[in-house]
């Protein structure tokens, strides 16, 4: 069975680690927090001390990092690329921006070794469960290798073309989700003002062509959906920072690729007014209350 070294084991890596080790592999994980080593080491994750270590003997090394900074970071400075063996396939699962990723893949070929790009969709409870989507740009035969333990991973792995492709297509989601999530909160607000229960615009919209995730399964009022975070004060779910973050990447993308995406842009501002107000560490959809203060003004 595949030896695997995972660097960065938080809310999300953790988890995917505790399903590798689950699923028969033997994983060496790395964290600078004691914490977050702790958890994994409970749910059968070797702790080592450095993050090179994680790379001895291992034929895959995932990374699972806040930003890019910390990928390159890691891959410039930690000790990983030479201490792999050469051919080791590196797979960043954290998000970063689509140059950043194209950046990590030329230093691992450079040192010999291969290299996807390879960001999630679905969150803690995605990667709890083991049902990630897995959006992976890179060679089409390094796809194939590591296809087999995205899946324990995960549900889905969609192969979606060159290096930094993966990343290029989970900002355009994340893009999709961000501007859906303002126009799902603004009918519900106009909605409200022009006498429409939730319920009725919910049993309608849902089924006819307002449908989407935003709206189905992360309704941002309370009842029509009771798993949705807005029965639960907005409790995450997806955090409102880590969608500030995700539109911000996908500004500069589409600043440096001379695309005008207004909506995108205009959503973004959203997203950071909300934050700034209090609403970092709430779920995304407490956009709503900005929409409503927005719309009472
Ligand atoms: P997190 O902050 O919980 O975990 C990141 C971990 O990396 C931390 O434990 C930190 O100590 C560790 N770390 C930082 N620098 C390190 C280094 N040099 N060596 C070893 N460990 C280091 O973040 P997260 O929520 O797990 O998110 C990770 C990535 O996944 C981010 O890029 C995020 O955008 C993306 N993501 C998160 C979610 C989500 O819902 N949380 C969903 C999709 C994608």
């Amino acid at each position: 069975m595949t030896d695997i070294g995972i660097i960065g084991l938080g809310n999300m890596g953790g988890p995917m680690a505790a399903n590798l080790s689950r699923a028969g592999y033997h994983v060496r994980g790395f964290d600078l927090s004691a914490s977050a080593c702790v958890a994994a080491a409970e749910q059968g994750v070797e702790i080592v001390e450095a993050a090179s270590d994680a790379c001895n003997g291992a034929e895959v090394v995932l990374t699972m990092l806040p930003s890019g900074e910390h990928v390159l970071d890691l891959y410039r400075n930690g000790g990983l690329l030479e201490a792999a063996s050469p051919g080791t396939l590196f797979v960043d699962t954290s998000t970063i921006e689509v140059g950043e990723s194209r950046v990590a893949r030329d230093l691992a070929v450079k040192a010999g070794h291969r290299a996807l790009d390879a960001p999630v969709s679905g969150g803690v409870v995605g990667a709890t469960a083991g049902t990630l989507t897995f959006m992976v740009g890179g060679e089409a035969a390094d796809f194939e290798s590591v296809e087999p333990i995205l899946n324990v991973m995960g549900k889905r792995a969609v192969h979606c073309g060159a290096s930094g492709a993966g990343q290029a297509t989970k900002i355009c989601n994340n893009l999709i989700l961000g501007i859906s999530m303002i126009g799902v909160s603004e009918a519900f607000v106009l909605g409200e003002a022009l006498g429409v229960s939730h319920e009725a615009l919910f049993n309608v919209a849902s089924t006819a062509t307002g449908q989407c995730w935003a709206l189905n399964t992360n309704c941002p009022v309370p009842g029509p959906v009771p798993t949705s975070p807005a029965n639960s004060d907005f409790d995450p779910g997806f955090a409102t920072a880590l969608m500030v973050k995700d539109l911000g990447l996908s500004q500069r993308a589409a600043d440096g690729a001379g695309v005008a995406t207004a909506l995108g842009k205009h959503a973004h501002e959203l997203y950071v007014h909300y934050y700034e107000q209090g609403g970092a560490d709430r779920d995304f959809s407490g956009i709503i209350n900005a929409v409503r203060e927005s719309i009472e003004k």
